[in-house]
């Protein structure tokens, strides 16, 4: 039985040692020591010795279960130290990889010659304000002295919107920006000095020149004694700031329901002192529309025509990127082709 037992030690010992993850430790564990192990199956026949016998018999296995153990502590603690040391190779980070190149954003050029816009307007005492994009027939028509019947509304092929609301009988997507300038005039009387910015939406067929969706900029300036020459001076400044060149504004007669008188104007050609492409050759280039704000529009906002005037100008800010960016097609800014719009 010695022999026995001596040969199950020299077993366990090899198995312990070859060992090489902790589950197979365990199972090797089991198989020696555990309750129906080699050493439990062995001591059954115990019963069977004499008592001087048993006491050495007992003693021996003893000893041999406190080595086997031992040896299986120091095996397990062997087997987790190199799994640390594997996983320590394996997962190696090298902090000093160069990083995978992140794409950077950037402001769209249209929303760059906003906020240009909007800080030379800012300077000079105006609020930028906003309105929605959708719109009642009433402030966008109406309000503005266009009634249904007036023939200025076929300047307007409009998106109406198939929905009604309690207030308003009839939802359209705004065709310019100015029923904010009756909705900031509602909310905050005269006097008002106001840049409203924003898309505007228009039933037409796209080219190089238009789209359906492009964006304005109008600005409102109603006060005491304001005329027509505070008028040129504003624009004057303002394109001039904007061009980062000394203009000329010229006014030439035009027609809007919403002004009288109403005025297109132009500036002179900040590109060229002779002529170039971009003003075809004339010197002056067409910028927008312009004129004293209709009494009937400030009656519709609430404001005395008595007591307040002022003026209303405005034009395309998609025109401005183009003359900025020198980009000869509308259609280029909302394609979203970044060859395009990394260049700005
Ligand atoms: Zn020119």
């Amino acid at each position: 039985m010695e022999k026995q037992l001596n040969q199950i030690q020299i077993d366990a010992e090899k198995d312990i040692k070859e060992s090489s993850s902790l589950d197979q430790l365990l199972e090797v564990e089991k198989k020696y020591l555990g309750k129906k192990g080699s050493l439990k199956a062995i001591l059954s026949q115990i019963k069977d010795l004499s008592i001087e016998e048993k006491k050495a018999f007992g003693k021996l296995s003893n000893q041999i279960k406190v080595v086997l153990n031992e040896l299986i502590f120091k095996q397990k603690k062997l087997i987790e130290d190199q799994e640390i040391q594997n996983q320590l190779q394996n997962e190696f980070l090298d902090v000093t990889l160069p990083s995978i190149e992140t794409q950077k954003g950037s402001t769209h050029v249209l929303k760059q010659v906003q906020k240009k816009l909007e800080e030379i307007f800012i300077n000079l005492g105006f609020e930028v304000v906003d309105g929605p994009e959708v719109e009642s027939e009433k402030h966008n028509f109406e309000d503005l002295n266009i009634p249904q019947s007036h023939p200025a509304r076929d300047m307007y092929d409009t998106f109406f919107i198939d929905q009604k609301t309690e207030k308003y009988n009839r939802l359209l997507l705004r065709t310019h920006t100015s029923p904010v300038q009756i909705r900031q005039m509602l909310k905050q009387g005269a006097p008002i000095k106001v840049l409203i910015p924003g898309r505007t939406f228009r039933y037409e067929e796209a080219d190089a020149t238009h789209e359906h969706t492009f964006m304005q900029y109008e600005g409102l300036y109603i006060d005491k004694d304001i005329s027509l020459s505070h008028l040129k001076g504003y624009i004057e400044e303002i394109f001039g700031q904007f061009f980062g060149s000394k203009i000329e504004v010229r006014f030439r007669p035009g027609f809007f329901p919403f002004t009288e008188p109403s005025l297109e104007f132009e500036i002179s050609c900040p590109f060229c002192e002779k002529g170039c492409k971009v003003c075809k050759q004339t010197k002056y280039i067409e910028l927008g529309g312009c004129g004293m704000v209709h009494p009937n529009v400030l009656k519709a906002a609430g404001v005395d025509p008595e007591k307040f005037q002022g003026f209303a100008f405005g034009g395309g800010l998609d025109r401005l990127a183009m003359l900025i960016t020198q980009t000869n097609d509308l259609r280029l800014f909302r394609q979203n082709d970044l060859r395009f719009l990394k260049q700005f």
